[in-house]
């Protein structure tokens, strides 16, 4: 069973039922209130004991997560754990068919167009996480095509020739004059 809320940014979230919720807290059992034996259940990455204890909480990422230091009862050891929300966007493509956001698909479609380019790992890197953000932070059902022209709206600014590679794919280029035309439109906007 799922259940689903709009989100602050309007986004859907996804979650475990609240059904399920009273289940894992019946598991528990009284002895320990409420979320306290499910957040406790992070082993020490350690000693790998199940008895470890929250000893400071904060938010961090400006909100959208919960840092928690844990200290374990048996080694003493402390470690970090991080809470964040899951946001489930949904990818509509061309033909219709829909499929989940998945950011190794940018990721693989900005590999081939930075293919040999200076910078190329670090260019990777930045449109992936800028892609990520924007496919995150709005709705969620999102268009491939939308996808694409983030990427190229990033490209753009940052390597000529991984636009004009990218834009080949995505525009569906049949040959010469579709990159000329592209070429001539790059140097109007620059
Ligand atoms: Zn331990």
């Amino acid at each position: 069973m799922r259940w689903q809320q709009r989100s602050a940014g309007g986004g859907l979230l996804f979650g475990a039922a609240p059904q399920r919720d009273r289940r894992l807290r019946a598991v528990a059992g009284p002895k320990v209130a409420g979320w306290g034996t499910l957040t406790a259940i992070v082993r020490c990455p350690y000693c790998d004991t199940e008895d470890t204890r929250v000893i400071d909480s904060r938010p961090s990422e400006e909100g959208r997560a919960i840092r928690r230091r844990r200290q374990c009862a048996i080694c003493g050891q402390r470690f970090t754990t991080f809470e964040r929300a899951s946001v489930v966007v949904t990818v509509v493509k061309r033909d219709q068919t829909s499929q989940p956001y998945d950011s190794e698909k940018v990721r693989r479609g900005l590999e081939a167009a930075l293919a040999d380019r200076p910078g190329a790992e670090d260019a990777v890197e930045t449109v992936v996480a800028e892609v990520d953000a924007w496919a995150r932070s709005g709705s969620a059902v999102v268009s491939s095509e939308d996808i694409g022209r983030q990427i190229l709206d990033a490209l753009r600014d940052l390597d000529e020739v991984a636009y004009l590679r990218f834009a080949s794919v995505y525009k569906e280029f049949q040959g010469a004059s579709d990159f000329e035309r592209e070429v001539a439109a790059l140097e109007r906007e620059s």
